[in-house]
């Protein structure tokens, strides 16, 4: 980063009266000093002292005292990342997002601002460890998963690449729940992760916004005789936003995650309510503060629930309202530069309501035209789509968003009519064209299409992985495609190395610097230089050995978690991720069912034995992927209680699988499972961060995969399975019997499953995944994989046997994981999309 400018720049003065008449805010004659609290066990100490006011030194004080002291000494940096950032030397970018699943915080600042060593030292004091206290901090779970955790790694690939990007999310009281396991059931706890406090966060009550809901609109001609519309008797409700750092990797940038929560507006009127009962006014008002209670925890697919879309449209407001005025600050009511210093990327269509929203308030609040509001809005927005399944594109009836936002919805109404005259440009007289682009669905209710909205209001829109990207062209979008094919561009998913190896792999990232000393650590694709050494023995021993001691850590925790014992020797099979049909656990059950079925048949020769480790959340109100976690639960139930099985086999169900727990399971993972139909996984990035520590991984060509078996070759991957082709041209005519006729593995399955082995007790629970199995409307053809798959499972066991030539390939994969690093995929949209 250029050294910031000493000086803030000036804001345009606000025609409002100061709130605060009485103080007088002229600037001091002399600058104000104070000392500087320089290292960081001086802020701890005075947090301890001074900060926290507790009587003794519990954990969780240390922790606090920590974690208050880390930020204290990022503060002058992050002073200046924002006052270098508000002269608009760089574009500044806004990534938009519902959901940021950050995660730990202490462990990932330490490491970027190399304060690591200090610490472990300085917690000698006060007689702990480093690993200890970082383990009370309670996880940012303000994600569903892959989609989430993306910005979250974006966020740290942005701050090391030195970007002028903010994050804009939603502070949720209540985070992802927490998932317990009771009698092999999923139970959802809530997650209020604030109750403790947030060292982290900033509450910065002088940028609080104002988000208007309800209400009409009325028409009058101005002074002008120019038609304006306004808005009127909307409902305010006040966006306050509360701010987390974001540091870069050792480069003095601190970025910012600006969430945002919901307050009521006090400025109402008390007749209004019950006879002026002040107490019951005052508690509806806090109606409004719902909007930020809860995160919706459904993954991939839409709910459709009212709150929802208050969610959506309360962030995509406050975010560009808060943006407008730090631009309007320097460049007043010049929107000349806006599009050149801003750029917008919305995360999926979650936010894309911020495409009518900026156009609202250029027409509305600034004052702009049409035609100028449009060349601001289409050369601002970019819109990234996450996924393909039907169930998971977002519809909004007209009649709740003609309640809820009424001006909204005339300018998506004004901008559908001018978009259709594009097409008619485009296609004359096909009327099909009109009906199949439009953004309003029609049919008994009218519906927005969100994503449609979204292409039209953005000048890029990408997919996610190379094949999703192609998918998304050819199929789902391909009339856009072929009204603007420039707009479409892929950029394949990344996850951070800092939190994904480096600070989650100690022992195998001291490994790999003593090797290729630490360039690789700023440039993720010198890995490839590992290649260099799978024919070193003394290294592959090595390699081997820090695998082991990691499959020992993630033994401990998976009994503590669990209660059940993983044995180090064994093959570690691991398949953690949102539990949904199209990613398959059913897949990997059903063959855990074919090794056991081979144990206790005593068809054990040349048997590799393996510990297979499965965990992920379900969406609440998903009764099938509910199910398959009962089922996967009583399988190892059974499983791990027979002694003449546990030789060879052993099944874990891991509870509340989240970031902080994937950091243990990653480094001490041999085999990485990723086994989505063809054409249903967007990208991936479990699959990445897997492959950065070693794993070797089975999966069938979808999503990221096809770009990881370019990168390491099909001889160090163990593919199977049919391609998206063969899935999309079977789908007409699948006939599961005829799989199951051919395979006598199959059929014996299934025959244990009908037969009630695994729930003799509680007659009939799995009848309707034995039926999914069989049905010719089985989307996800699991009985048309299910041979090749355990042909594949062979192969992975053989290798296993050969344990040389095994890390000689988690070499290889690891070596190959460069291209998979968020540094890499950031680059890619600062170049092609954002130019900044
Ligand atoms: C990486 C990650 C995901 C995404 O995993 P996929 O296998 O790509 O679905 C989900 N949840 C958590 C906690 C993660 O860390």
């Amino acid at each position: 980063m250029s050294e910031p400018k000493a000086t803030v720049p000036k804001r345009k003065s606000s025609k409002k009266a100061s709130p605060a008449k009485n103080i007088k805010a002229s600037s001091p004659s002399k600058p104000v000093t104070c000392e500087p609290c320089d290292t960081l066990p001086a802020s701890v100490a005075r947090q301890i002292r001074y900060g926290l006011c507790h009587t003794e030194h519990q954990a969780t004080s240390i922790f606090d005292a920590l974690a208050n002291g880390v930020k204290e000494q990022m503060l002058d940096q992050w002073r200046n990342t924002r006052l270098h950032d508000n002269t608009f030397e760089q574009k500044q970018v806004a990534y938009l997002s519902l959901e940021f699943l950050m995660g730990r915080a202490l462990g990932n600042a330490l490491l970027n601002l190399d304060l690591t060593d200090q610490t472990k030292t300085l917690l000698t004091d006060y007689a702990t460890q480093l690993e200890d206290v970082a383990e009370l901090e309670h996880d940012a779970g303000l994600g569903n998963g892959g989609l989430g955790r993306l910005a979250a790694c974006f966020l740290d690939s942005c701050a090391s690449l030195d970007l002028a990007v903010t994050g804009y999310g939603i502070r949720y009281q209540y985070g992802m729940f927490a998932q317990k396991i009771v009698d092999g059931y999923q139970i959802e706890k809530p997650d209020r992760w604030l109750r403790l406090g947030n060292p982290w966060e900033v509450r910065m009550a002088h940028r609080i916004v104002s988000v208007p809901f309800f209400g009409h609109t009325e028409v009058y001609q101005d002074k002008q005789g120019n038609t304006q519309h306004v808005w009127r008797d909307c409902q305010y409700v006040l966006a306050v936003p509360y701010d987390m750092p974001v540091p870069g990797y050792r480069n003095g940038r601190i970025n910012t995650l600006r969430l945002w929560k919901a307050e009521a507006n006090d400025d109402f009127d008390l007749a209004e309510f019950n006879d002026g009962d002040y107490a019951e006014a005052v508690a509806d008002k806090n109606l409004a503060e719902q909007i930020t209670m809860v995160l919706y925890p459904n993954d991939a697919s839409q709910n459709g629930k009212e709150l929802r879309l208050r969610q959506q449209y309360f962030l995509s407001s406050a975010s560009l309202q808060d943006l407008l005025a730090r631009y309007v600050a320097v460049y007043g009511d010049d929107f000349s530069q806006f599009a050149v210093k801003n750029a917008i990327q919305l995360n999926d269509t979650h936010p894309s309501i911020a495409v009518p929203e900026l156009m609202r308030l250029l027409l509305d609040t600034y004052g702009l035209s049409w035609e100028k509001a449009w060349q601001i809005t289409t050369a601002t927005m970019a819109y990234t789509n996450h996924t393909l399944l039907p169930e998971a594109l977002e519809k909004w009836p007209v009649s709740l968003m003609r309640y809820m936002l009424p001006r909204v919805l005339e300018i998506i109404f004004e901008i559908n009519a001018r978009f259709l005259e594009q097409v008619a440009h485009k296609w004359p007289g096909d009327t099909e064209k009109l009906t199949t682009m439009s953004i309003i669905e029609e049919g008994p209710e009218q519906h927005i299409r969100m994503a449609y909205l979204a292409i039209v209001g953005s000048f890029s829109v990408n997919g996610v992985a190379g094949l999703h990207t192609q998918l998304l062209k050819a199929g789902l979008f391909n009339h856009f495609y072929q009204l603007w094919p420039n707009k479409f561009n892929n950029r394949t998913n990344g996850v951070t190395p800092r939190r994904w190896l480096i600070n989650c792999n100690p022992e195998l990232t001291s490994l790999i610097t003593k090797k290729l000393g630490e360039d690789w650590i700023k440039d993720l694709s010198n890995l490839t230089a590992l290649n260099a050494f799978t024919s070193e023995a003394a290294f592959v021993k090595k390699w081997a050995q820090v695998k082991l001691h990691n499959k020992q850590i993630l033994a401990d925790f998976v009994k503590k978690e669990s209660g059940v014992e993983f044995d180090p020797s064994m093959l570690f099979d691991v398949q953690v991720k949102r539990i949904h049909e199209y990613k398959r656990q059913l897949l990997n059950i059903m063959h855990v069912i074919h090794l056991y079925q081979r144990i206790l048949k005593g068809d054990t020769e040349n048997m590799v034995p393996r510990c297979v480790l499965i965990g992920g959340k379900a969406a609440p109100g998903y009764a099938m992927a509910k199910q398959i976690i009962k089922l996967i639960n009583n399988v190892a139930h059974m499983v791990n209680d027979d002694p003449l099985v546990t030789p060879y086999l052993r099944v874990a169900f891991l509870p509340n699988y989240n970031v902080s727990a994937m950091e243990k399971i990653c480094p001490g993972t041999d085999l990485s499972e990723q086994i989505s139909t063809a054409g249903k996984e967007a990208s991936g990035t479990g699959n990445m961060k897997f492959m950065m520590n070693g794993a070797l991984t089975i999966g069938t060509l979808d999503g990221a995969n096809v770009e990881m078996i370019e990168e390491v070759g099909s001889e160090n991957f163990f593919l199977f399975g049919l391609n998206a082709q063969e899935v999309e041209q079977q789908k007409h005519a699948y006939n599961p019997q005829a799989f199951i006729e051919q395979s006598p593995a199959l059929q014996q399955v299934l025959a244990m499953l009908k037969g009630g082995h695994f729930n003799l007790v509680e007659p009939n629970i799995f009848d309707s995944i034995i039926q999914a199995i069989c049905d010719p409307h089985d989307q996800w053809m699991l009985a048309a994989d299910f041979d090749d798959y355990c042909r594949a499972q062979e192969d992975v066991a053989r290798l296993y046997a050969n344990q040389a030539k095994w890390h000689k390939t988690s070499i290889r994969n690891c070596a190959a994981s460069g291209r998979f690093s968020s540094d890499k995929t950031i680059a890619g949209y600062r170049d092609d999309i954002w130019k900044s």
